[in-house]
């Protein structure tokens, strides 16, 4: 069966704001260290205290907020992501006026830092909606 859109076939702008969000982790590190920092002096693994990578990376939402030219511009906006963003992207999303956020995937919810996510929004207004329309499925032919 062939799942490929026909040119005259529609889809969603949801649809494709998360097709978007799940492309670009495909197509781009997502996931970095801050600007000037040597890759190979900080470690990548999940390891205990310092060596643990999460002190260091930025996720994408953080980045993608902080590479925006004028962050002014993202005041009411609607954030389309394919994980629910931790509390320290939820920070940086409330700090700019982001209103909504439509998210993939909410995997972690039990984990500490997207519970004290999930509360940052809540009491700053923020909508949280899970994506349930139709995903895409993405193939790239040379
Ligand atoms: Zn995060």
């Amino acid at each position: 069966m062939n799942k490929s859109l026909s040119p005259t076939q529609k889809i969603t702008f949801s649809a494709m704001l998360i097709a978007l969000a799940v492309l670009s982790t495909f197509v781009a590190k997502t996931i970095n260290m801050p600007r000037g920092i040597d890759e190979e002096q900080i470690p990548w693994g999940h390891g205990e205290g310092l060596d643990s990578k999460y002190l260091y990376v930025c996720h994408a939402e953080f980045n993608a907020i902080l590479n925006t030219r004028d962050g002014a511009h993202l005041n009411g906006c609607t954030l389309y992501v394919t994980l629910f963003p931790c509390n320290e992207c939820a920070k940086a999303i409330i700090q700019v006026g982001i209103k909504e956020v439509v998210y993939l995937s909410d995997k972690y919810a039990e984990g500490t830092a997207f519970l004290a996510s999930r509360r940052l929004f809540t009491m700053a207004g923020v909508k949280l909606r899970p994506y349930e329309g139709k995903t895409l499925e993405i193939s790239v032919k040379p």
